[in-house]
C-alpha cells in the first residue's frame, strides 16, 4: 500500500453501508480519486464536514495496487462549500462543473490545470459570478485541456490563418476550416458573436467573461463532449430548469 498526500475537491459522494462514504474527488496529482471514508458518516466523525460535496480539502489516502477504490487516511478542510450552498443557482452551476470534472478527468492522470479550473469556477460562483457563463467557460476549457477542442486560429486542412469573424466547423473531420475547405455537408456555422465569445473565453480569465455563450456555442460544445459520453448531464438539465423559473 502507498500513502499519498494531496489537495482535492470533493466532486460527489455516496452513502455506503451504515457509516461509510464513498467519496469521489479531483486531486492535483492523480486526477479523479475514489475514496472509501470509513465511519465518516457517524456523528462523532470530524470528517463529515470536510467531505461535503464541493469542499476543497487536503487529504492523505492509501492506495492498493490494482484497486480502483483508495482508503481515506486523514482529511482537513481548506475551504467549505458553505457560501455556495446558500445560493441555489450558484450551487446548481457548481454541480455542473463537478459533473464535467467527473467526465473529463480520468483516474490516475495528473490534473493540475483541471484542478485549478474547477477551483477557480467554484470561487467565482461563490462570489456571485454568472452561473451559465461559468458553466460554458468550464466546458470550453475542459475540452481544451482534454485536447478535444479544435484550433480556432488556423484551418485544420491547410493551416491558413483564419480571419476574425464567423467560424466554419467541419463536423466530419472535427476541425475549423477556411472558406476554401468548407465541405459540402456536415458544417456547423459559428456566427460572428459566437466565434468572438469563444476566442475571448480562451484568452481571458473567467472574471472577464460576463455573459453566457450565445447560441449555437453551448450545443456545439455539447456535441464535442459527446466524444466522451452520449449521456446528457443531469446537473445541466437541473440548472436550466432552475434558471427558467
Ligand atoms: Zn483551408
Amino acid at each position: 500500500m502507498t500513502l499519498h498526500e494531496d489537495d482535492a475537491i470533493v466532486l460527489t459522494r455516496h452513502a455506503f453501508r451504515e457509516r461509510d462514504w464513498v467519496v469521489v474527488t479531483l486531486t492535483r496529482g492523480a486526477g479523479q480519486v475514489r475514496l472509501m471514508a470509513r465511519r465518516a458518516r457517524s456523528l462523532r466523525s470530524g470528517q463529515a464536514q470536510a467531505l461535503e460535496p464541493l469542499a476543497v480539502v487536503h487529504l492523505s489516502y492509501h492506495e492498493r495496487h490494482g484497486s480502483e477504490l483508495a482508503t481515506l487516511h486523514e482529511v482537513s478542510l481548506l475551504r467549505s462549500a458553505f457560501a455556495l450552498a446558500a445560493m441555489p443557482e450558484a450551487w446548481a452551476a457548481a454541480q455542473v462543473v463537478a459533473e464535467l470534472a467527473l467526465l473529463y478527468c480520468p483516474q490516475g492522470q495528473r490534473a493540475e490545470e483541471p484542478f485549478r479550473l474547477v477551483d477557480h469556477c467554484l470561487q467565482h460562483l461563490a462570489s456571485g459570478g454568472g452561473p451559465l457563463a461559468t458553466v460554458h467557460y468550464a466546458e470550453l476549457w475542459f475540452l481544451r485541456l482534454s485536447g478535444v477542442l479544435p484550433g480556432l486560429d488556423r484551418c485544420g486542412r491547410c493551416e491558413t490563418v483564419l480571419a476574425a469573424g464567423p467560424l466554419i466547423f467541419d463536423s466530419t473531420e472535427r476541425v475549423c476550416v477556411c472558406p476554401e475547405h468548407r465541405p459540402l455537408a456536415g458544417v456547423v456555422m459559428l456566427p460572428d458573436g459566437a466565434a468572438a465569445w469563444l476566442r475571448q473565453a480562451l484568452r481571458v480569465r473567467l472574471e472577464a467573461v460576463t455573459v453566457p455563450a450565445p447560441p449555437p456555442v453551448p450545443a456545439w460544445l455539447a456535441s464535442l463532449r459527446h466524444q466522451f459520453t452520449e449521456r446528457d448531464l443531469a446537473s445541466l438539465a437541473y440548472l436550466h430548469a432552475l434558471l427558467s423559473h
